[in-house]
């Protein structure tokens, strides 16, 4: 892409904001690449080095061996290190929320760095679920992830529940498990009544996920996608932008703000 190209894009993107009340952001794993949490099926995403089948529910449930190797990941930071930070892309839309632009985030992202970056918890919708905290499916107690570290940091290597040894399973939805009822059904009413839908790093092939920026399409807002690479819904979008997501929201925020400013 041009630097004219760019400019002229992010000044459009920069538009639909400005002549939005009711802004959606939908967000997938290329928000945070640039925190340093690898994508699952960006170029050298997660997806080209393990199988996605170990990490179903159905293996995670039965099958002690992936459970193993799904810890070992965990405890090495490869899926993602413990002091891991928001980017420019999560701060600008945490200033999306700021001017009184922001209806919602939807995130497909277990990360917390929306959060993090400063927007409120009420205004994120965690579809997939958060690595925040780890529940036993035997007796139901919850335990924050950063304990979990810290056992694991002693030596154990699948760690189950201190009460009862029952299995623990961070509160993230695993491939093959049910989405979250509520989350699903108030993030699809966010979409249909939003009047703008800003997709950021997905490559929106996960579903019903997916299905949000096409509910907010189906309502009639207008649809912005920024995304490395191509997606199946940039021909019904009215601006794809295929740059890093960092970049690209930081110079569209400038834009708002400078138009803002200037009233
Ligand atoms: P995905 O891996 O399928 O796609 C990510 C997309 O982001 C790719 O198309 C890639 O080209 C693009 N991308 C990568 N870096 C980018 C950048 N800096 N700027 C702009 N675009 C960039 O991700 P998905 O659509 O979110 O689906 C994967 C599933 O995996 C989700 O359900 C999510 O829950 C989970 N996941 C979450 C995290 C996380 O919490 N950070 C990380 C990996 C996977």
């Amino acid at each position: 892409m041009t630097g004219q190209d760019f400019d002229y894009l992010t000044r459009r993107v920069a538009d639909l904001i400005l002549t939005s009340r009711r802004v959606v952001v939908f967000t997938g794993a290329g928000i945070s690449t640039e925190s340093g949490i690898p994508d699952f099926r960006g170029p050298g995403g997660l997806w080209t080095k393990y199988d996605p089948e170990i990490f179903t529910i159905q293996r995670f449930l039965h099958d002690p061996e992936a459970r193993r190797l799904y810890w070992k990941l965990r405890g090495s930071g490869k899926f993602m290190h413990p002091d891991v930070q928001p980017n420019p892309a999560h701060y600008a839309v945490a200033e999306l929320e700021k001017i009184g632009k922001l209806d919602c985030v939807i995130t497909q992202n277990v990360d917390g760095l929306h959060e993090m970056a400063g927007n409120s918890p009420d205004k994120v919708i965690h579809l997939h679920g958060t690595m925040e905290k780890v529940k036993c499916l035997q007796c139901g107690r919850q335990y924050s992830m950063d304990e979990v570290y810290q056992w694991m940091s002693q030596g154990i290597e699948v760690p189950d529940c201190p009460q009862c040894e029952g299995l623990l399973k961070p509160q993230v939805v695993f491939f093959g498990e049910a989405m979250p009822v509520w989350e699903t059904a108030e993030a699809q009413r966010r979409s249909e009544n939003c009047d703008l839908c800003i997709v950021i790093g997905s490559s929106l092939v996960v579903y019903p996920a997916a299905l949000m920026p096409q509910y907010a399409l189906q309502g009639g807002a207008r649809l912005a996608i920024i995304n490395r690479e191509a997606t199946d819904l940039d021909p019904s979008a009215d601006v794809c932008i295929h740059e890093g997501a960092g970049k690209t929201m930081s110079t569209i925020m400038a834009i708002v703000r400078e138009v803002m400013g200037n009233r």
